[in-house]
């Protein structure tokens, strides 16, 4: 049951991270009906994010009242239907994307939380900027106008060896700290799944999105 799980991670959260930090729970919504959204939000889910707009859209007005977030990978036409309504974007994986959010939230007269996303284990299927540039890609959207940079969000590649994936964690870690130390706004750093969540907890990760463990396996036949 969702609920059951929920209050089971959130519990297993409760301590915190290794280095003191709060760890904080989004759960990954896509393809979940809004009644086990809810269920969620009600047994303690305080944000939820989405993959998709469309699937953004149908559940406006839908959910019990929630933090939204933007974890997919977004297509820069589409911003325009979210600006003003998402607390944190994830995935802010390109230079285009961040500048047309930044261009429609100065219109919008909001400012626009993100995280940019870094393309840790170089995998070709996956969003990102190279661990190389992600710094100075950092400081590049910083600077732009109506955002707010808070962190970095990564998805580890798929990997039976922990020692790498622990040691792709840490080098996350490694920059998010870097970024830290010469600015406040950077709270978070997001990576950790259902299958990976406490690997990327143990080693500096203080979010983390979870689908599978909170709602059971996804059913993307509809
Ligand atoms: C689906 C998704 C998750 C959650 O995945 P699970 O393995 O089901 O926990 C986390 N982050 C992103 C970006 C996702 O698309």
């Amino acid at each position: 049951m969702v609920a059951e799980q929920v209050k089971r991670v959130l519990e297993e959260l409760a301590a915190g991270n290794p280095l003191g930090e709060k760890v904080t729970l989004v759960a990954a919504i896509k393809t979940q009906p809004a009644e086990a959204i809810n269920a969620a939000i009600d047994a303690g889910i305080t944000d939820v994010g989405d993959n998709h707009v469309q699937e953004f859209r149908a559940n406006e007005g839908l959910l019990h009242p929630v933090k939204r977030h933007f974890i997919g990978h977004l297509q820069t036409n589409k911003v325009k239907y979210l600006v003003g309504k998402i607390s944190l974007y994830h995935s802010m994986d390109r230079m285009d994307l961040a500048a047309e959010l930044s261009k429609r939230s100065l219109r919008a007269n909001v400012v626009s939380d993100v995280l940019v996303q870094v393309n840790i284990g170089c995998e070709e299927s996956k969003g990102g900027f190279d661990y190389a540039e992600a710094f100075s890609a950092y400081r590049t959207i910083r600077e732009m106008p109506a955002l707010r940079v808070q962190g970095f969000m990564a998805m580890l590649p798929i990997s039976k060896d922990e020692g790498y994936l622990a040691s792709l964690v840490r080098e996350m870690r490694v920059l998010f700290d870097r970024a830290k130390a010469e600015d406040e706004n950077v709270e978070y750093l997001s990576m950790g799944m259902s299958g990976d969540y406490k690997l990327c907890i143990a080693n500096g990760s203080n979010m983390i999105r979870l689908g599978t463990t909170l709602f059971g396996a996804r059913n993307y036949v509809k």
